[in-house]
């Protein structure tokens, strides 16, 4: 028996009683009993650490800088005390290489002393640093270029926390990745130094309205959408298996039309696991809120309440890790590829993004008062200076093979970047570009403001999202950039996010001083700012449908970029205009930028390769064999009732199907085997942009969709009992 057929009996016989009870024995009722229970939480630091420890730890937290050495042995002893008291034997260092993955580790607190006595120990030094084999992480040749070995940092700002799952707890120690000579080699050094330049620029913009600023936080709220299938039909799928996407299956007859599952209850196997991983996560202080069915079938959505920026990517890095090993729990897999089965919706994750003060203030949310909402005003600005300006690197910075299936697909915004901002605020944009003239005075610009305040209560009532299309839409307090992939680290778009925004912040702060040394009065200088601001950037308002064609021929005409691709949207990464952003924002040197590059082009390629590699493998053996197996029967069958003495049209239908088959199997072997082949031309080129753009243009869209088309429509004609992939009506609907 297949695989397939195995899985399906399988199915079928699995008594859902086995798989509704989290394994994990928690059965507390409350959220807020268990809530960052593995945690190292400030509470538990104060409970564990001498006074003195604790507060060179809180200092270190606040001025975000490494931990005092001559403290280190002291943290980490109270650290491991905690730890020890919850029965972890083994810590690790927890980081975020750029393979796209967390990395791990673990080393035992047990050690011996030179007398070969046992002794459990983890000093300073084991807390502070490490060196992982750097050799096994992607590099993009920076390490050719400087020093072989890499090392890892704690991020005091970002907790220790405990991974409790399955066999063995581990203490992980959320740390950086760096180079020896300092170069980063993970998603959170420059992510935490992206996050240092907004709060300085942010800061100093917000000082034109409020004294009282010294801080200012970038805040996250991700959105994960995922898919769920059965582990033993997962398991008779080896695309899936090696590259997270079905390359194969023809549409079943029902989809997403229906939008039954969107509307439905969450079906009872999921609904186990969902509660067993979220579970899970509240022990690890993540603040899951929301979960509910997404639009295609099988596909899912969780979101917690936003968190400061750092520890919000971790979190999300950490859910995608904890929901892959509680759906092991349930026999279950999940998908969190952005495109595991064609024809239905992918899966993004949406970023809401906003900036808060340590007054207290979203400065992206409509203000109280005239003056507030001119400080609004100002950073709302700002940002549609900032993404208008580097609409490419931002366009860059979410692009992935996997996601080139999303963005554009009429499913997902589109690779053109464009900022959404409500038929309000477009009126409030309309209304400061026509009034702040030159002649702009003191009384004009308080009924401005005035103005504006007015329009705040509608406003707020508009605050509905009610353009889905928006790949950057504004929803009432926060900005949400939607073409995020669901595969994808949060650090990346948003380490590009947040050092675009301290980049137009600090001009914009350059310019207002120009005119307040020109003798300007400071609102109307910050005015002016803005309109000239409104003016530059408007060309990447839109606020129609996304997804339809007329927008991307607008978009053309207004001459903003829809890079299709991954190979040339990495372009916008190495150009003078990015390798000055990030330079002069001290985010990235020039080399860790084309290392960067260099990295993500690799990944490219390797993504498609492998996905050749499955195809071509599939094909031939999997899909191959079960057609020449039915067509064999044909063969005979047609082969007897000639013998038998019927006439030709007795067998037509028979021979009909025959030659379809037949014709559907040379192609199939055919386009494998010229594929093969513009695989080993791409395979010899040695320019790392030219051999991913080959693979693109040459492997990819030359054979990937021709091939599937045949081993598709092989699908349909083959007796069901002969094929050996789980079929998309399975993967889909069977749980
Ligand atoms: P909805 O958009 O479904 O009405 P919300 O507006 O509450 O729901 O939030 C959607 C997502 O945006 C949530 O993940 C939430 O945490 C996040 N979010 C809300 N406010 C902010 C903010 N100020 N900064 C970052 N993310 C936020
Ligand atoms: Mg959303």
């Amino acid at each position: 028996m297949s695989l397939r057929f195995q899985a399906l009996n399988n199915l079928s016989e699995q008594t859902l009683e086995s798989l509704l009870e989290p394994s994990n024995g928690t059965t507390k009722a409350k959220i807020t009993a268990l809530f960052a229970e593995n945690v190292f939480t400030h509470q538990v630091a104060r409970q564990f650490l001498s006074d003195e420890a604790y507060k060179s730890l809180m200092a270190s937290i606040k001025a975000g800088q490494k931990i005092d050495r001559s403290m280190a042995n002291q943290i980490a002893n109270g650290i491991r005390a905690w730890a020890e008291s919850k029965g972890v034997t083994h810590y690790t260092h927890w980081f975020q290489p750029l393979t796209g993955t967390t990395a791990e580790k673990h080393d035992s607190f047990f050690t011996l002393k030179s007398d070969g006595t046992a002794i459990e120990t983890f000093d300073g030094d084991a807390l502070i640093q490490q060196e992982p084999d750097a050799s096994s992480f992607p590099s993009g040749g920076l390490r050719a270029t400087f020093e072989a070995r890499g090392y890892t940092a704690w991020d005091p700002s970002s907790p220790a926390f405990i991974i409790d799952i399955g066999y063995g707890k581990t203490l992980c120690i959320p740390t950086i990745f760096v180079s020896y000579t300092g170069e980063s080699l993970d998603y959170k050094a420059p992510l935490l130094k992206a996050i240092e330049a907004l709060n300085n620029a942010a800061v100093d913009v917000c000082n034109y309205f409020d004294r009282n600023v010294t801080h200012v936080t970038a805040t996250l709220g991700w959105e994960q959408e995922y898919f769920v299938v059965d582990e033993g039909l997962f398991n008779s799928r080896p695309d899936l298996v090696m590259c997270g996407r079905t390359v194969f299956g023809h549409n079943s007859a029902k989809n997403q039309q229906l939008e039954d599952h969107y509307f439905g209850s969450i079906p009872e196997r999921v609904y186990a696991f969902m509660r067993d991983f979220e579970l899970e996560c509240y022990k690890l202080g993540i603040p899951l809120r929301t979960r509910h069915n997404e639009v295609a079938p099988a596909q899912f959505e969780c979101a917690p309440i936003f968190e400061e920026l750092n520890l919000a990517v971790d979190h999300n890095s950490l859910l995608m890790d904890i929901m892959t090993r509680v759906a092991a729990r349930h026999k279950l897999r999940v998908l969190l590829h952005e495109k595991p089965f064609a024809g239905i919706n992918g899966s993004g994750k949406h970023n809401n993004w906003s900036m808060a003060t340590n007054t207290g203030v979203n400065l992206l949310s409509p203000g109280k008062t005239p003056k507030t909402n001119l400080m609004f005003l100002a950073f709302f600005v700002n940002t549609i200076k900032a993404v208008h300006d580097y609409a490419d690197v931002l366009r860059a910075s979410i692009a992935s093979a996997p996601n080139d299936h999303r963005l554009g697909a009429n499913e997902a915004p589109p690779a053109i970047i464009s900022v959404f901002i409500g038929q309000y605020l477009n009126k409030i944009l309309q209304d400061v570009k026509q009034r702040v003239s030159d002649k702009f005075d003191e009384q004009d610009e308080s009924m401005l403001k005035i103005d504006i305040h007015r329009s705040i209560p509608e406003l707020l009532m508009d605050n509905t999202d009610r353009n889905r299309t928006s790949p950057f839409a504004f929803t009432g307090n926060k900005f949400e950039f939607r073409a995020v992939g669901s595969s994808a680290n949060c650090a990346s778009p948003m380490t590009v996010l947040n050092t675009i925004m301290a980049a137009t912040l600090r001009q914009f702060k350059k310019d207002v001083d120009a005119l307040i040394e020109k003798g300007e009065k400071k609102e109307i200088a910050i005015m002016h700012v803005i309109r000239e601001y409104i003016v530059a950037s408007e060309k990447v308002l839109f606020e129609g449908n996304n997804y339809s064609e007329e927008w991307a021929k607008e978009a053309e005409r207004r001459g903003l970029p829809n890079v299709k691709t991954t190979p040339y949207a990495l372009d916008a990464m190495v150009t003078d205009k990015a390798k000055k952003l990030f330079a002069d924002n001290n985010i990235y040197t020039h080399p860790e930028l084309e290392a960067r590059h260099e990295i993500e082009l690799e990944k490219y390629i390797k993504k498609v390769q492998i996905e050749g590699r499955i195809m071509a493998e599939l094909a031939t053996s999997h899909i191959l064999p079960c057609a020449i197996r039915y067509q064999n029967l044909l063969v005979n069958n047609i082969k007897g009732l000639k013998e038998a003495g019927l006439s030709e049209a007795s067998y037509a239908s028979q021979k009909q199907l025959l030659e379809n088959i037949s014709k559907h199997i040379n192609e199939l072997s055919s386009n494998v085997l010229a594929m093969i082949e513009a695989r080993k031309k791409a395979n010899a080129i040695e320019n790392t942009r030219e051999k991913a753009i080959a693979y693109c243009e040459q492997v990819k869209d030359t054979f990937y969709d021709k091939i599937r088309r045949h081993a598709d429509k092989l699908e349909l004609l083959v007796d069901d009992k002969e094929w050996y992939l789980p079929k998309y009506r399975e993967l889909l609907f069977l749980r």
